[in-house]
């Protein structure tokens, strides 16, 4: 059975069609990226996915049952995120196990210690917030999510606001996370370089309308395994290319609406 599947799902408020019918079916462990640029209706899409919108059109399945409302197997990462200021590092991550009521407070412990160690903060499991780097935010918001038991991560330009450098870090790191935990990633962002360096498949959309323009499989072109070398390799910079000319056809920057 399929693992997770849009069957003809549209979205629109009141006159604005904001997202175009699509298909699509995503695969247990895959890494998706939904590229296309801003104001395009990719953060309305991430949102039906995480059950905080409903499609105006069609279904959301989960292996066969309807996605509706938010539940813990689908975990959002956001752009910006807002750790608690008032908990510590590790205080943020078990606090995303707070209603696993099927855990006990040894094993909140051990998670908390585990997902920690996974995205490279054990040292810092008792730092503050606001006393850390955005990227290493993003990591803490990571952890939450994985240790609330997401098996979905639906990120949302997570590393937009990041210098070049975290970024790529970041990048680096996701993958490597994603390949241990063997989650489905959905990740949006409207950077080329990013979507391709990230997924197993790229879905580019256009601008709004979002409709679905192209499917790229990345991995059987550049296989599944992200370095740095990679990135520097002549696959990668046909693959880039090609993302960048499915993106340029889909509007003129001075059209763009946001
Ligand atoms: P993206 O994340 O690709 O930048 P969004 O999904 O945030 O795009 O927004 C797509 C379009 O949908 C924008 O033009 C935005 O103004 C519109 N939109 C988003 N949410 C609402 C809403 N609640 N009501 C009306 N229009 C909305
Ligand atoms: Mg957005």
């Amino acid at each position: 059975m399929s693992y997770l599947v849009f069957d003809q799902v549209s979205k629109r408020y009141g006159e604005t069609e904001v997202v175009a019918p699509f298909d699509l079916e995503v695969a247990e462990g895959e890494f998706v990226a939904f590229l296309g640029p801003s104001g395009c209706g990719k953060t309305t899409l991430m949102r039906m996915v995480g059950g905080l919108e409903r499609p105006s059109s069609g279904r959301l399945l989960l292996r066969g049952e309807a996605l509706q409302s938010p539940d813990r197997r689908r975990g959002m990462v956001f752009q910006s995120y807002s750790a608690f200021p008032w908990l510590t590092v590790a205080g943020n991550v078990a606090y995303g196990m707070r209603y696993r009521r099927d855990l006990s407070a040894a094993e909140k412990t051990e998670r908390t210690a585990h997902f920690l160690a996974l995205v490279g903060l054990t040292d810092f499991a008792q730092s503050w917030p606001n006393r850390i780097s955005g990227g290493m935010r993003q990591r803490v918001a990571i952890a939450r999510t994985l240790a609330a038991g997401s098996e979905i991560l639906l990120m949302d330009e997570p590393f937009g606001a990041l210098d070049a450098q975290r970024r790529e870090f970041l990048q680096l790191e996701l993958r490597r996370i994603q390949l241990e935990e063997r989650k489905t990633v959905i990740f949006v962002t409207h950077d080329v370089e990013e979507a391709a360096f990230l997924a197993d498949r790229v879905i580019v959309f256009t601008r709004r309308p979002a409709r679905l323009m192209a499917r790229v499989d990345v991995t059987a072109r550049i296989g599944s395994d992200r370095t740095l070398d990679i990135r520097e390799g002549a696959d990668f910079f046909a693959l880039r290319n090609e993302l960048l000319h499915h993106i340029r056809a889909t509007a003129s920057p001075e059209e763009d609406a946001a």
